[in-house]
């Protein structure tokens, strides 16, 4: 087995300037240890190379990058087809080499089934070096004689393990009798089941073994869950996680820039100390935020995938998919960063129903398991902070309390019911943050409504929900007042707030979900012993 050795750089590899330029441009620092091994192999002659190393360490551009070196892009043959085992990954594979090529005119196309084959055959006659294609669609193009692989130099098996699980072998096998006798096989995959060495052993001869070990830091060290959660309950979802979980560190990873501004900004709003990264904001700031994290000043960090990539944090307690991944490889960048130096993580990913596929489609390329799971209910919630604050108040040393409350303690207790006045203390400390009232709902995607706390609640109907506002007639409102005062301090649109009912001591007004969570928010209690000024409306 080849060990990896660390901080080899690009530079070592025996790849171009314009190679160079183009990597650093797509923001890889160093090459993964797979690329480290491959790279100078391929360019050195023109072994067979076997290479495995686990899914999600760059093992397209181990191929890539010499391939991109190695075409002659003044001929305009096909010179390599690469076999990948889904759509998916050939136009993953297809892209992640176009946006390494840099400024070359290399050619490369992805070429499966389900995408017309006419558009598919303009773009083969137009010349194109490297064809990315699923084995049936290739099997097409070669029996039309669309595609001609007899001066192919290169034929990359990518996903082989993968392949052979599909049941591709015979159209592998079919693929190889078009090809000529002296091109390279090069063979990539994350494992090496008997299977493919009975394969390599039949059609690449001599071949190389390029092995990266196994990093044990990968996935197993993580509890893996999802929730099926609607897109407007995935904030409340996330506030749940945060505070069912004692200590919460963690990152919260979004698909674009909006979603994260979104979500940072509406976690700051209620409360949690967190940040924000995204493309948009300028290095130094980023570099503010992420100082402040490691430090755990701030414990939600919530990024884009880009400008999480390269975050080197230890110790997260959990990772958050607010949004689902794009590709598996993703997927395993995310959550690899739970469970780190052998501690346990727990990264959980929200989809809607429609993602489900998508999910299931992630857990098995990256060959893992993924379980469903419900979102904490309220219940649990309080009870885990109930405990929290029984361990805090249990935990307090005699020297870190005043004498003075001893005494004031002692006073009080000479003439009341002790259990009386210990239930009022904690009343007046914690009501607000043990009111179930500052969760909204979440709808269960199974149909049924959560029970439990709900049980009491307002129902939402249509969208809506019902807000009591703790402003009244004595309060010199009326409906046009109320209406102005809520506009005025939360940007609402007049036409959103609805059935306004004033009377002498609180209002009503019915508004859509996503104004009412807005709503609340600004109206959450400011002072800790304070009633926010705006509630769900409890039933009638
Ligand atoms: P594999 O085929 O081994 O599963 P991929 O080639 O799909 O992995 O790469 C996974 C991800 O890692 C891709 O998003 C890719 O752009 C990124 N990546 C690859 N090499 C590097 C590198 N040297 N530095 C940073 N990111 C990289
Ligand atoms: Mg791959």
């Amino acid at each position: 087995m080849t060990d990896t050795t660390k901080k080899i750089k690009f530079e070592d590899l025996g790849l171009s300037e314009r190679v160079l330029g183009a990597i650093y441009k797509k923001g890889f620092e160093e090459p993964s240890p797979v690329q480290a091994l491959t790279i100078p192999v391929m360019l050195r002659d023109d072994t067979n190379i076997m290479a495995q190393a686990q899914t999600g360490t760059g093992k397209t551009a181990a191929f890539g990058l010499p391939l991109i070196e190695l075409i002659n892009t003044k001929e305009k043959n096909v010179q390599a087809l690469i076999l990948a085992p889904t759509r998916e990954l050939a136009i993953q594979v297809s892209d992640e080499i176009h946006s390494l090529k840099g400024k070359s005119d290399l050619k490369v196309i992805p070429v499966y089934g389900g995408q017309s084959i006419d558009q598919q055959l303009r773009r083969l006659k137009k010349g194109v070096h490297i064809v990315v294609g699923t084995p049936g669609r290739v099997i097409d193009h070669l029996k039309r004689k669309t595609l001609n692989l007899k001066d192919i130099d290169h034929l990359v098996l990518d996903e082989a393990d993968e392949m052979l699980n599909m049941g591709f072998i015979d159209e592998m096998e079919e693929i190889m009798k078009y090809t000529n006798e002296n091109k390279r096989t090069l063979l990539f995959s994350a494992t090496m089941p008997a299977k493919i060495k009975s394969l390599a052993s039949k059609y690449m001869g001599k071949y190389e073994v390029l092995k990266v070990k196994k990093q044990t830091l990968a996935t197993n060290l993580t509890e893996q869950i999802y929730y099926e959660v609607k897109v407007s309950d995935k904030f409340e979802a996330l506030s749940r996680i945060i505070d069912i979980e004692e200590d919460f560190y963690g990152l919260v990873f979004c698909k674009t820039k909006n979603d994260v501004d979104n979500v940072a900004t509406h976690l700051a709003e209620r409360g949690y100390d967190t940040g924000a990264i995204h493309g948009d904001i300028a290095q130094n700031q980023r570099e503010k935020i992420l100082g402040q994290f490691k430090k755990k000043r701030i414990n939600v960090l919530v990024a884009t995938d880009v400008a999480a990539r390269g975050i080197d944090v230890n110790n997260l307690t959990h990772v958050i998919n607010y949004s689902i991944p794009h590709d598996p490889e993703a997927y395993v960048h995310r959550i690899g960063r739970t469970g780190r130096a052998g501690n346990q993580g727990t990264a959980i990913t929200f989809i809607t129903p429609r993602e489900y596929k998508k999910l299931m489609f992630i857990q098995r390329v990256a060959k893992t398991d993924i379980k469903k799971s419900k979102v904490p209910n309220v219940k649990e919630i309080i009870a885990t902070k109930k405990k929290m604050i029984n361990e805090d108040l249990i935990a307090m040393n005699a020297g870190e309390v005043k004498d003075v409350y001893f005494d004031w303690a002692k006073k009080l207790l000479e003439f009341n019911n002790p259990t009386q006045i210990l239930g009022n203390l904690l009343s007046y400390c914690f009501d607000e943050e043990l009111d179930p009232n500052i969760y909204n709902e979440i709808q269960e995607l199974s149909g049924k409504k959560e029970k439990g706390r709900d049980k009491g609640r307002a129902i939402d109907v249509d969208g809506k929900s019902r807000l009591f506002v703790a402003l009244g007639r004595k309060d010199k409102m009326h409906a046009g007042k109320l209406v102005q005062f809520i506009i005025q301090n939360t940007g609402v649109k007049n036409k959103k707030i609805q059935q306004v009912e004033v009377y002498d001591k609180f209002s009503f007004i019915t508004v859509p979900f996503k104004e009412a969570e807005i709503i609340l928010n600004r109206f959450q209690r400011k002072a800790k012993n304070r009633k926010s000024l705006v509630v769900r409306a409890k039933a009638k």
